[in-house]
């Protein structure tokens, strides 16, 4: 609705993407180091690179030599996906070995051809392959398949981070609005804890009054559930400006010269509904400040020169529709 105070809010909003973008540099920088203590602890930083054109995922044969006194080569049926090898066994019930290339190193041994090491945490793995082409595919698969998991592990985590993030964000700004003057009680009846939000207005709400809004639609009051919908920030961006108390400063600022009575929660709809319609549509019971349609617009030129959200919901209760063009006012025109 307030095409207005939405560019008062680009300013708020690149501000708030601009502290997100701080606090999403500052988790990767932790993770970096984290993964990078963990790696300096057992592993070099500098693997070997693998043949991109191999892929991540093969399988076929390769000679193990076993564990134990005797050391023997035994014919092994291994494959490599997802970032896992898996080894099967001589016996064929028994279930096949499953490593975690994430924490395992593949090395080739300079001194033997066609062959190669896998030290997982707890063990040294030694294979053989048919020959020193094969030896190359599987090496380079195994550290192929095992950066296409750290990519992925890494993509989930900064994902997440960001999302957890956004969310605190959401959270502690939805809890300040509930703490602001005036949003423990609906903005139309007082009914304790509403839990409705007029985005556009930035105004709490109770349920029964939430229903009138959404009669009046959309070009008048647009409501999301605090507790329910996810909301973004830039939807809580009004609601963090302005307010029960300092809406209705405004807005019912009229209403005892008027002699009008505001529902309480025991109102019936009928009540709420013509008190509603008056105080949003009319704008009946509202302060009025300018005398003319000319200060009205200098009003506005103003409180969008300094960003004034108060400022600005004063000339919306003036009448001004929001929504239009503004036009500079004479004496600004050069
Ligand atoms: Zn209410």
């Amino acid at each position: 609705m307030f095409l207005l105070i939405k560019q008062t809010q680009d300013g708020e909003r690149k501000q708030l993407t601009q502290l997100r973008d701080v606090l999403k540099a500052s988790l990767q920088s932790e993770q970096k180091e984290d993964v990078q203590a963990k790696q300096s602890a057992g592993y070099s930083l500098h693997q070997l690179q693998g043949n991109k054109a191999h892929g991540t995922e093969c399988s076929g044969f390769l000679y193990k030599k076993s564990e134990g006194l005797r050391k023997v080569w035994q014919k092994r049926k291994c494959s490599v996906k997802n970032g896992f090898l898996t080894i099967s066994h001589g016996t064929a019930n028994r279930p096949p070995a499953k490593l975690n290339l994430l924490t395992c190193q593949v090395k080739r041994n300079p001194d033997e051809k066609k062959s190669f090491d896998l030290f997982s945490h707890d063990r040294t793995y030694h294979f053989q392959a048919e020959d020193e082409a094969e030896c190359q595919v599987w090496v380079s698969v195994l550290q192929n398949s095992k950066e296409e998991a750290l990519n992925k592990a890494f993509k989930g985590d900064q994902d997440e981070g960001e999302n957890n993030i956004v969310q605190e964000l959401t959270r502690a700004i939805v809890g300040e609005v509930k703490r602001m003057s005036g949003n423990d009680g609906c903005c139309d009846c007082g009914a304790q804890g509403p839990t409705w939000l007029s985005t556009n207005l930035g105004v709490l709400i109770c349920i029964e009054c939430s229903g009138i809004h959404r009669e009046m639609g959309v070009h008048y009051s647009r409501i999301q559930s605090l507790d329910l919908d996810v909301l973004g920030t830039s939807e809580l961006l009004l609601a963090k400006n302005v307010g029960n108390a300092n809406f209705n400063e405004i807005m019912e600022a009229d209403l005892s010269a008027q002699d009008v009575t505001k529902p309480d929660p025991t109102s019936d709809m009928q009540m709420r509904k013509d008190y509603i319609t008056a105080k949003y549509t009319e704008k009946r019971f509202a302060r009025r400040l300018c005398a003319d349609a000319a200060s009205r617009l200098r009003a506005l030129y103003e409180a969008v020169r300094t960003r004034d959200i108060l400022a600005l919901m004063q000339i919306y209760a003036e009448g001004v529709d929001l929504r239009e063009a503004i036009t500079q006012p004479n004496e600004h025109v050069r």
